[in-house]
């Protein structure tokens, strides 16, 4: 046996630079291995007593996690403005900052020659809704639900060209993404950028800014208003729809369209919690209520500015006219007279002016928003035949809304030539096509630890049809809109599906996302020593699994892990922000960690229907700490959590909700100014957990499956903490959440059965470590050793490793490295160790 795992790993570090090394790492990974053989005789007491110098000697902020009081308030100043920041990272946003303004500046006063709408995401469930426009030099934004960021990275849409993020209406779903977009434009150096949609668009911003610190970005506000926003490409009006809970107090919108919003006092249309509603009520303040509780959703009608046509050469050539200034004066439209006296009209030597086109974007939430939809004039004068035809409408409104006839009617008073495409949950498409080849690979290697994801989007016959390359003409393009439009009536959306504007208008699918197993399959390396390597790893592997105890008893298939995320900061192709599903026992999930796009994960591994079972028993939430990377995919869960109830007739449990102060504060604000959440969870400081305190919530975590479960102050941030969870059968796991080697954490998960452990740096950056508060891979071995954990999972790898993080030969054979997908239950036997201790 020994000398069959020898000959894999030797077969490993031959095929270090073949294309084999990709699955080297991957496959080591799957295996959690055997630490406490390592010399250290770490004990108890030695480990206070660092503990106690490790405070004693280090820096003031670091001295602030443990001991300085703070207030609530303080909590989210700290959190941003004491991480400190390499300086190369300043150095480098500058530059590129300069670039930026450098590239603004020279900017064409004239419109662009090109300009295209790409579908971003489709809003599918699990996927962003976003909508991408480029045009020159610029580019637009329509919406940014969670996951966009990732979308527009993978299919590289050009985000240092980001002037304008549009937002529809105020929902998760609009601008889940937004804070985490907002982050990476900062660190990509842009200046500012224009934030337009409904009244208080701009206070998710400003207060998300205690976890996300934009602070070198200006971000400007373009509330809505009867004044449109102009700029060279275009010009974008702003019409307001109204809705609201008219029904149930008995408010008629009727006199709305002549009523003066603008001027109203409860401009604020927060969704007011049931508490605020019943202090207003006792208030007598209803008058104000019934208009504080409308609710406002912004459609935008952008019109292209009109081109000038180009000028062309073949013509003047007949004409005899020479080269220099005449040429010019023609494509300003003057005509000019040659030294012969023939006068050339600029028109003869011209392509024709382009008159500019329409589109609309349009998000009607709920029925409550139909009647002020039907009565806006905006949209009248461009129904039937007017001259003004929108050349194409984006509904962002849902298929319940959609389906009802009243908003059939409204669309169909459209032009039959307008294309209607809805971003919304009947779409099928989530848009990562990376994230599929990169699973078909490692499946190749183990499909126990890395199974084929399970949502395939599917492709409508309708679509099957069209989305066969086109050739680029004109006439193509316009007989595939003219046969869908006949047919379907509205195009679903797909991610880069585009709306070509100018120069040639149409819709284009030729580089919708579909996915196809067989082209996965194709990538997979085939040559000879590759197939060699593979199948010598089969072997050991299944070799290894036969000689363990073979485990098929329930009792010992729980705890299970599937890693969801495992990069740090930014999400990327392969890697998304961190969170873990920590299975305790069947049917009892707890969500370690939550970063943004973890619903899509969810989906993309269990597809749409086990999603919504594993949801309504994903019992509780832990999250470590306040960074945008760990807990912005919280409320989408939550919302989503709650449908999966009402989906399955289910009788609705809060989730229950383990967080440090701050982001239990962030989730708070969110309820109160934005969407009602409150009702979906039950929180618990994480710092409760701290010292032994589990006693008090002993019921808590008894109903979770857990017979304990602990907390540590770690060394990353104010409020950071890592967790230890043991479940009933007394297995423990320890989480360190994000930390620089931090004794707490070692004394917390003394002699505990895994450790999974921050690695965000390989160990030639232990400075670069240090100073962002991270661990080095070594540094994490180190402390599994210290701990004496059985076994170690190495995950939340900075994103510059493309795919796996760089490792020593050792490093590799003694921890785990986790990637997106993998999973495995926690029990020694049934993750074989290639290293045979
Ligand atoms: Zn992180
Ligand atoms: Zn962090």
């Amino acid at each position: 046996m020994a000398a069959c795992l020898a000959n894999v790993q030797r077969g490993f570090s031959a095929l270090h630079h073949s294309c084999l090394t990709y699955f080297h790492r991957p496959l080591i990974s799957s295996f959690v291995i055997n630490s406490r053989g390592c010399a250290c005789h770490t004990d108890r007491a030695s480990i206070s007593q660092s503990i106690f110098e490790e405070k004693r000697s280090s820096k003031q902020w670091e001295d602030s996690l443990f001991s300085r009081p703070r207030s609530p308030r303080d909590n989210f100043r700290t959190c941003t403005i004491d991480m400190p920041e390499d300086r190369s990272n300043k150095l480098h946003r500058g530059e590129l900052r300069a670039k930026v303004l450098k590239r603004r500046a020279e900017k064409s006063l004239y419109p662009p020659a090109e300009i295209s709408l790409h579908i971003i995401g489709s809003g599918a469930f699990g996927a962003p809704r976003a909508l991408y426009m480029l045009a020159g030099n610029s580019s637009y934004l329509f919406n940014c639900g969670e996951g966009a960021q990732r979308l527009l990275c993978e299919h590289k849409m050009k985000l240092g060209k980001l002037e304008h993020i549009l937002v529809t209406h105020l929902s998760w779903e609009n601008y889940g993404g937004l804070p985490g977009l907002l982050l990476s434009l900062h660190e990509m150096g842009l200046p500012s950028l224009t934030l337009h949609g409904p009244p208080d668009v701009e206070k998710l911003i400003e207060r998300a800014q205690s976890f996300v610190k934009i602070n070198a970005m200006e971000v400007l506000k373009k509330e809505y208003s009867d004044v449109p926003y102009e700029d060279e490409t275009l010009i974008i009006s702003y019409v307001p729809i109204w809705g609201g809970k008219k029904e149930k107090d008995g408010f008629d919108d009727s006199d709305l369209e002549t009523t003066n919003y603008c001027n109203l006092e409860g401009r604020k249309r927060r969704r007011l919690n049931t508490h605020n509603n019943a202090e207003m009520r006792g208030s007598g303040q209803e008058d104000a209520l019934k208009i504080k509780e409308r609710d406002m959703s912004v459609a935008y009608i952008c019109r292209l500015k009109p081109r000038a046509g180009s000028l062309l050469l073949e013509k003047c050539l007949d004409y005899k006219v020479p080269t220099g200034p005449l040429l010019g004066c023609l494509k300003r439209g003057e005509d000019v007279t040659l030294e012969n006296g023939t006068v050339v009209h600029s028109q003869d030597v011209m392509s024709p002016q382009d008159p500019g086109s329409l589109f609309f974007v349009v998000d009607c939430p709920t029925e409550a928003f139909l009647k002020s939809l039907m009565k806006s004039g905006h949209f009248q004068s461009h129904m039937e035949t007017s001259g003004l035809d929108p050349s194409v409408i984006f509904h962002f409104t849902p298929p319940e809304v959609m389906g009802n006839l009243k908003y059939q009617d409204w669309m169909s008073q459209f032009p039959k030539s307008t294309i209607h495409i809805s971003l919304n949950r009947d779409s099928t498409c989530l848009g990562n096509r990376e994230v599929y080849r990169n699973q078909f690979k490692l499946n190749s290697l183990d499909p126990v630890v890395f199974p084929l994801l399970k949502e395939f989007p599917s492709v409508n016959k309708n679509e099957a049809e069209i989305l066969s390359p086109l050739n680029g003409s004109a006439t193509s393009v316009s007989s595939k809109v003219l046969a869908i439009s006949a047919t379907d009536g509205v195009v679903q959306a797909r991610t880069l599906t585009q709306f070509r504007l100018r120069p040639k208008m149409g819709l284009d699918f030729s580089s919708s996302i579909v996915i196809s197993s067989e082209e996965a399959l194709s990538e997979i390396p085939s040559n000879e020593s590759d197939v060699n390597v593979r199948d010598r790893v089969h072997e050991s592997v299944q070799a290894k699994r036969d000689s363990d105890t073979v485990i098929t008893s329930e009792s010992q298939d729980f705890p299970r892990i599937l890693f969801l995320g495992t990069g740090s900061s930014v999400p990327q192709k392969t890697r998304n922000t961190s969170a873990i599903l920590f299975t305790i026992k069947k049917k009892h999930h707890m969500m370690l960690d939550c970063g943004e796009g973890t619903l899509g994960q969810l989906v993309r591994f269990f597809g749409l229907s086990k999603t919504w079972k594993i949801l309504t028993h994903l019992n509780a939430t832990y999250i470590s700490h306040l960074h945008a990377d760990h807990h912005i995919g919280l409320i989408s869960i939550l919302q989503a959590r709650e449908e999966a109830f009402m989906l399955q007739e289910k009788p609705f449990q809060p989730m229950k909700l383990f967080a440090p102060q701050p982001v239990i504060q962030w989730l708070d604000f969110y309820n109160m100014h934005f969407e009602s959440i409150d009702h979906l969870y039950q929180a618990h400081d994480n710092a409760l957990l701290l010292n032994d305190n589990e006693t008090m919530l002993k019921n808590v975590l008894e109903s979770l499956g857990l017979r304990r479960m602990q907390t540590c102050r770690v060394s990353h941030c104010p409020d950071a903490f890592g967790v230890s969870l043991t479940d009933l059968k007394g297995w423990t796991t320890v989480y360190s959440g994000d930390t620089r080697p931090c004794n707490n954490l070692v004394f917390l998960g003394m002699d505990c059965d895994l450790l999974i452990h921050e690695a965000t740096m390989e160990d030639d950056m232990v400075e670069a470590a240090h100073i962002k508060a991270h661990s080095t891979v070594s540094q994490a071995l180190d402390i599994a050793e210290r701990m004496q954990s059985k076994h170690i999972i190495l995950t939340h790898f900075s994103q510059r490793y493309c795919k796996i993080p760089i490792l020593s030969q050792s490093a590799a054979l003694r921890a785990g490295i986790a990637f997106d997908f993998m999973q495995g239950n926690c029990i020694p036997m049934d993750l074989p160790s290639v290293w045979d201790t």
